[in-house]
């Protein structure tokens, strides 16, 4: 039995606006076992977020155009599904939870609607069914399900996440992109939304996508991480390989970014520059131009993944047999 769940390859997503052509995605390679999670971590701009959208069949067009690649879920390329094909694995098979509970949920639905809604559209099941299982989901996410003839803006942030969460749950995907799924909300509810994504993950066996610019919630919650610059992954393994022995200058540069309150620090070390214009992304490695460590040769050899041990890094440095210390 094969147990890859995804399989991304060289996948290419390009938005053409006025004249310009914004090169988002650049050759991403990625693969996700079952039940696996995984952290796509960057910047914004990054490309984290097209990336997901390319799993769902979502990126707008126009402007967006995935140019190349194949996007392999359960053994079939989804780039050649058809839109109607599409809108009966998303929600069923494959759901997001997106960042901003209050644009994702309906405001004029009550929450119990909106839950209810998804399992219809996807199960035969009558109306007064779905209604007692979009109950049940409330329940799951903590939420009392004397509620659910509620409206979005009588519930907390926390609270209309957790909704977002059941929705996304609803159907019991195989697979969860979380894109940012904490980013709306106070530090103190954070946490539990996280926990509870992943108690609810581990539950139902569904593997896991987390989009992040937080590498503290990618420890939390990822086994795998990949981290993403100017639309390509540059570096790519375990948890563990990845915060104990990251290569990549660029993965080094997010780390020295967090603040460590063990140190007296007067400044924080942010990555120097701004990331690369998508619209005229530079020969070499895209990094190039931020990277304390690039020599001549960066700015022209497209760098390769290299293995490192337990994972991939591409640098030119690295090939060299030369990774920073
Ligand atoms: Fe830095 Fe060169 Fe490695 Fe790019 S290839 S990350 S510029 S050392």
């Amino acid at each position: 039995m094969n147990k890859k769940i995804l399989e991304i390859k060289d996948l290419h997503v390009h938005y053409l606006t006025d004249g310009y052509t914004v090169k988002a995605v650049n050759g991403v390679n990625l693969s996700l076992a079952r039940g696996e999670s995984l952290g796509l971590v960057g910047e914004t701009g990054a490309g984290k977020t097209t990336t997901a959208l390319g799993i769902l069949g979502l990126v707008p067009n126009p402007p967006g155009k995935v140019i190349k690649g194949e996007i392999i879920y359960n053994n079939e390329n989804l780039l050649r599904k058809s839109d109607a094909q599409m809108r009966k694995i998303r929600g069923r098979e494959i759901s997001m939870i997106f960042q901003d509970p209050m644009t994702a949920l309906n405001p004029v639905l009550t929450v119990g609607a909106q839950i209810a809604e998804v399992i219809r559209l996807h199960e035969k099941i009558s109306a007064g069914d779905a209604l007692i299982r979009a109950c049940e989901m409330m329940r799951l996410v903590g939420i009392d399900d004397v509620r659910h003839d509620e409206y979005p803006h009588q519930f907390s942030g926390g609270m209309k996440q957790r909704i977002v969460i059941a929705i996304a749950l609803a159907c019991n995907p195989s697979l969860l992109l979380a894109d940012e799924p904490t980013t709306a909300l106070d530090v103190t509810i954070q946490e539990q939304v996280l926990d509870l994504i992943e108690k609810l993950r581990r539950e139902r066996g569904a593997s896991l996508i987390l989009i992040s610019h937080d590498l503290g919630i990618v420890a939390e919650v990822c086994e795998k991480v990949a981290i993403i610059y100017a639309g390509e992954i540059v570096e790519y393994g375990t948890a563990g390989h990845i915060f104990d022995r990251r290569a990549h200058p660029y993965t080094r540069g997010l780390f020295d970014s967090i603040p460590d309150f063990s140190r007296k620090v007067h400044r924080l070390r942010p990555i120097e520059g701004m990331m690369s214009d998508p619209t005229k992304l530079p020969e070499g490695c895209f990094f190039a131009e931020r990277c304390p460590y690039a020599f001549e040769p960066c700015r022209k050899i497209v760098p390769v993944f290299e293995p490192e041990p337990g994972h991939l890094v591409k640098c030119v440095l690295v090939e060299k047999g030369k990774a920073p210390q």
